[in-house]
Order: structure tokens, then C-alpha cells, then sequence
């Protein structure tokens, strides 16, 4: 097996195309065409899990978190980072990193977060902007069916649990090849006009490629004309962060020592109790603060993430309770869903989670 196997398989569930901005997911160290050993699965990257992965041989580390995030002029093994990243290329040992993808996709972070509170109905708090794009083409009646499957197949026409999603209509388009055309139909400089079937469908723009190759193979004209626009639609397949509805109401009471239970936390943060039930409840794995108004404005009745500033605390305002888990205890469970979608796709390999703990922060109880 080699790398580009299994990164290739990460990326059909968590696209790189969905990493924020700052991220610095994907293959950090390594080859991709190098030879996998075996999987060793982190949160993070530490000396510690680079010895566990150099004791058990394995050569490949999947993490949440990139040990890269900003550039590396010199590797003096002065921090962790340069000490990690020496150490990985001295032992061979790739690193694999899928952060904020991950936290974006349903089957990811969240998504896990939700399973472990038994939530329904769960969407995306913060669906992606700028994302999708329409795609409209023209083809003779006769083709259309074969064109409209070929860019389905690529990825166009899906929205949420629909796929095959288009809009046809029928017209009559016009062309004149020139002397050095070979047109499919018609002759050379003479103005044809053909029955043809406009065809519009929708697409995640980080398939644009994909979708435009199928529609130039499956199309039977030399020249296909086709129109791509930007929409300002939001993208709710994908974004950060997850609400969702707890089967029956309970004491928010009752619900804190729940979450508290689940993920195992020393301790639980929270804003104000509210007198009321909880029903309705947000997550973002990691440090969320910044969307704690889109869970205020779905009215989510308690928002779950870690890392909130004592100021930001204030901004719950009795509109909703703010529980701070701890950023490790959020997304501790990110760890099973690698080993979950990897196992299932390579039940063969060796894929091991690391058993060591990589959270920084103890507490004194
Ligand atoms: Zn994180």
C-alpha cells in the first residue's frame, strides 16, 4: 500500500478544499508514493507518539492537528515542532495531518461528537459560503442523457439526501463551423441549427475539474459550450460545527454531568443554568467560541465546544449555557473516527490508535 492510497481514501471523506484558511491539512512529511508500513493514530503529534510509532514500525501518522502550521525556516530542534519534525525524517516516518476537513464533513469530528449524545437530526452549525456553483451546457436531445449521468457520476446534482439534481429544457442552439471544423453534426460553413437540451445542474466547486473533464468526454460536439456561475448559496454538506436535538428533554443539570460522564472530563465550564430543559444542542470540537452566535441564533439551548476566554463567557447573556469541555476532551473522539473509516476501508492493515494521551493540560483536583 502506498501512501497516496490511504491519503486519497482520507480525502474522499474529509476534501482538502474544506480546510479554513490558516490550516495546513494533508501529507506534511513523506512521499506519497512511499510504502506504508502501518498507521499509527493520534490527536497530535508529539517526541512521545514518534517513539510509539518508531517502536511499533509503523511509518505513517494520521493526526488531527498539523504539527505545521506556519512556516519552518530552520530545524534546530529548539521546540517540540523542529524536534518532531527532524525526528519523523530521520525515521522515515510520515505525517498525515486532516484538521479542520475533518471538523467540516458529516462522518467527522462533529459528527462523532453528536453520536456520543445520542443528538438527531444534526446539521452543520456553520454551513460553507461561496462553495457551490451552478453549471449550465448545451447538448443535442439525443446525448442528453449520456452527458447529465457522466457529470453526475463526477460529483454534480447532489443536494442534501438528492442526488442527480438537474433542470433540462429544450431549444433549438445554432453553430457554423469554419473550413478547418470537423463538426459532429451539420456542415462545414453552413449555419446549423439542432435540437438541443439545456441542462443545469449544481456542483461543490472543489470538483470543478472532475466535473468539466466528464462533461468534455461524454459531450459529442468538438466545441461544447458551457457556462459555470458562482452562487451565493450556502453549502450545508459541509461547514464547522454541528447542532442537533436530544431525543427527550432533560434538566440541564442532568445534562452537564452527562457530558461531563461522556467525555470523561475532570472538569465542566459553564456559563449560567437557565431554569429551562435542554433540547436543542450545538457542538464544535476544538476551540469553537467564534460560533457560539450562529448556536444563539439556532437556538440551540447549550453550546459544547472548549477553549472559551473568560470574556467570552459574558457573551452567552442568558440566551443559551456555554459548556466548556476542554479542547482535548472535545475532540478526543476524533481518534475512533479514523480508526473507523480506516478499518473499514482497509480491514487488513494494520491500524493501531495510539494509547497514549497527547492533552497538554492536566488539572488539580
Ligand atoms: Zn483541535
Amino acid at each position: 500500500m502506498q501512501i497516496k492510497q490511504i491519503t486519497q481514501y482520507i480525502e474522499s471523506i474529509a476534501p482538502l478544499a474544506f480546510q479554513e484558511s490558516y490550516d495546513n491539512s494533508g501529507l506534511i512529511i513523506g512521499h506519497p508514493e512511499d510504502e506504508v508500513s502501518g498507521i499509527l493514530i493520534t490527536l497530535d503529534i508529539t517526541e512521545e507518539i514518534l517513539d510509539e510509532a518508531i517502536i511499533k514500525k509503523l511509518n505513517l501518522i494520521v493526526a488531527h492537528h498539523p504539527v505545521i502550521f506556519g512556516g519552518i525556516k530552520k530545524l534546530n530542534g529548539r521546540d517540540y515542532v523542529e524536534r518532531c519534525v527532524a525526528k519523523a525524517i530521520k525515521n522515515d516516518i510520515a505525517i498525515y495531518a486532516a484538521h479542520t476537513n475533518l471538523d467540516s464533513v458529516f462522518g467527522g469530528v462533529n459528527s462523532k461528537i453528536c453520536d456520543k449524545l445520542n443528538l438527531r437530526n444534526c446539521r452543520i452549525l456553520d454551513p460553507m459560503t461561496n462553495f457551490l456553483k451552478k453549471l449550465v451546457t448545451f447538448v443535442p436531445t439525443a446525448h442528453a442523457e449520456k452527458v447529465r449521468n457522466a457529470m453526475f457520476e463526477a460529483g454534480a446534482g447532489s443536494i442534501g439526501n438528492y442526488d442527480s439534481c438537474s433542470f433540462n429544457l429544450n431549444g433549438t442552439g445554432s453553430f457554423r463551423g469554419n473550413a478547418q471544423a470537423n463538426p459532429f453534426i451539420g456542415q462545414k460553413n453552413q449555419l446549423h441549427m439542432e435540437e438541443e437540451t439545456r441542462i443545469e445542474t449544481i456542483f461543490p466547486k472543489h470538483l470543478q475539474s472532475l466535473i468539466i473533464q466528464a462533461l468534455l468526454k461524454a459531450h459529442p460536439y468538438e466545441e461544447v459550450a458551457y457556462d459555470i456561475y458562482p452562487l451565493d448559496n450556502n453549502y450545508p454538506q459541509a461547514g464547522i460545527g454541528m447542532i442537533g436535538e436530544l431525543q427527550t428533554p432533560i434538566d440541564e443539570m442532568d445534562f452537564l454531568y452527562q457530558l461531563k460522564k461522556v467525555f470523561n472530563c475532570k472538569v465542566v465550564k459553564h456559563t449560567q443554568l437557565l431554569g429551562k430543559q435542554i433540547s436543542s444542542v450545538a457542538v464544535c470540537g476544538g476551540s469553537g467560541s467564534t460560533y457560539l452566535n450562529m448556536a444563539i441564533a439556532q437556538k440551540a439551548d447549550v453550546f459544547i465546544s472548549g477553549d472559551f476566554k473568560y470574556h467570552q463567557f459574558f457573551d452567552a447573556e442568558n440566551r443559551i449555557i456555554i459548556a466548556d469541555i476542554g479542547h482535548y476532551e472535545s475532540e478526543q473522539f476524533t481518534k475512533e473516527v479514523f480508526y473507523e473509516f480506516l478499518t473499514k476501508k482497509f480491514p487488513k492493515f494494520a491500524v493501531h490508535l495510539s494509547e497514549k494521551s497527547t492533552n497538554p493540560v492536566n488539572y488539580l483536583i
